[in-house]
């Protein structure tokens, strides 16, 4: 199903409200989690934060209040940024062995002095509620059951809750990440889609983009995204946070502009930025179900 609004009139186009959304996912979860919680135990979720990079202390303390919100057993272990890559290891397998903890998440960026693919893939794949870890990177690339990174996670979530289906659809990624670009590019396709992936490299995205039924844009250049790139009737999708001259937060798509040519937009703030944390606790929901050997009803 497309959006009913196709309408090229900017005051018509659909938004995505990913923060009303985020808010239905969360409520989904946060049902689960007590069937889960009386049936089991609460999901359990470990967040490992290095050093004291002020971005990275207020996403954990959002991570930490939403998951808490849900019903889930929240621990924070917080080290100081002079740790030892063997300091770091020791506390995921500490976690990994935990039989409480489902879920583990190591707050990115770490300190230079640290390896944080091995940090990462040290992480055992069932607790890997990033989708970060190798063998999760793996098993999405053929298509097997995992835990997929959250904001590439949001940004189908937010679409399959609006009835958008991807089949069929021809749809660029600008932005090859292994945190979003390359995630969604792979979600995308198992959804039968048509996947261009532009990048830096790429000589005519202006062009690519024009073509496109969906356009993601995952870059973190403000503004990138002209509305004279947006084909009419096209669904943007806009993972972009960015400040502009005046500090207000922006995208990668030039929102007005594009707004008026799609049928679909994403806004930011309130579009996928709320999806991502919504998916973490989805993630770690899914992670506590199998886990516990429960089967849950309603699929986030
Ligand atoms: P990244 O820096 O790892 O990757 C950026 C990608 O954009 C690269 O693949 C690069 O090749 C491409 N790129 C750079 N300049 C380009 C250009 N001029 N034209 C075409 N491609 C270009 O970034 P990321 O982690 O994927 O994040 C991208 C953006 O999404 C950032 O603004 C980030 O803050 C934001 N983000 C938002 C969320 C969320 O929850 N909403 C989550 C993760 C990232």
């Amino acid at each position: 199903m497309t959006p009913s609004n196709t309408s090229t009139d900017s005051s018509e186009a659909l938004v995505l409200d990913g923060k009303a959304t985020a808010y239905a996912v969360r409520s989904d979860v946060a049902v689960d989690a007590a069937a889960l919680t009386a049936q089991g135990r609460a999901p359990g979720l470990a967040v490992v934060l290095v050093g004291d990079d002020p971005a990275s202390q207020v996403y954990v303390r959002s991570k930490d209040k939403a998951a808490t919100e849900a019903g889930f057993a929240v621990s924070t272990i917080r080290m100081s940024a002079d740790v030892t890559q063997t300091e770091v290891e020791s506390i995921v397998d500490q976690l990994n062995a935990d039989d409480s903890v489902d879920g583990i998440l190591v707050q990115l960026p770490l300190p230079r002095q640290l390896d944080s693919d091995a940090v990462v893939d040290r992480i055992a794949p069932e607790k890997d509620v990033d989708g970060l870890t190798a063998a999760n990177v793996a098993r999405l690339s053929m298509g097997r059951p995992g835990l997929v990174p959250c904001t590439p996670a949001g940004c189908i979530e937010i679409l399959d809750r609006h009835g958008i289906d991807l089949s069929g659809k021809d749809v660029v990624v600008i932005g090859r990440s292994q945190l979003v670009g390359k995630p969604f590019a792979q979600l995308a396709l198992a959804r039968n889609a048509t996947v261009t992936v532009c990048h830096s490299r790429t000589t005519n995205l202006a062009e690519h983009c024009r073509g496109a039924d969906v356009i993601v844009a995952a870059v973190g250049v403000r503004e990138l995204v002209q509305g004279d790139w947006v084909k009419e009737g096209a669904i943007v999708l806009d993972v972009g946070i960015n400040r502009n001259d005046e500090g207000k937060l922006v995208g990668d798509v030039h929102y007005a502009s594009a707004a008026a040519r799609a049928a679909a937009i994403t806004p930011v703030p309130g579009g996928i930025g709320p999806m991502t944390i919504a998916m973490l606790l989805a993630n770690t929901l899914k992670a506590s179900a199998a886990r516990q050997g429960i089967q849950l009803g309603s699929p986030a």
